[in-house]
């Protein structure tokens, strides 16, 4: 049988590069998408779940995309 990463998750969390604030068990600040990324997996025992893109509109209906991150643990 094939391993599901979702099995045992409790908590998600998602990060994208504008959200990135400083974190809050340990007051540590991340350079980066990645670096937050790298810090919650290797700090705080997270699993990185997902990586897409997350695209819109802005309130001018401009169209603007980003990336997001889904992290769980
Ligand atoms: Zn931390």
């Amino acid at each position: 049988m094939e391993e599901n990463i979702y099995d045992g998750i409790r908590e998600v969390m998602q990060i994208t590069p504008e959200s990135i604030t400083q974190c809050e068990p340990c007051m540590y600040l991340p350079k980066n998408l990645a670096d937050a990324i790298n810090h919650y997996i290797s700090h705080h025992g997270y699993k990185l779940l997902h990586v897409g893109s997350n695209a819109g509109l802005d309130k001018s209906g401009n169209m603007v995309s980003d990336i997001i991150a889904l992290l769980g643990k």
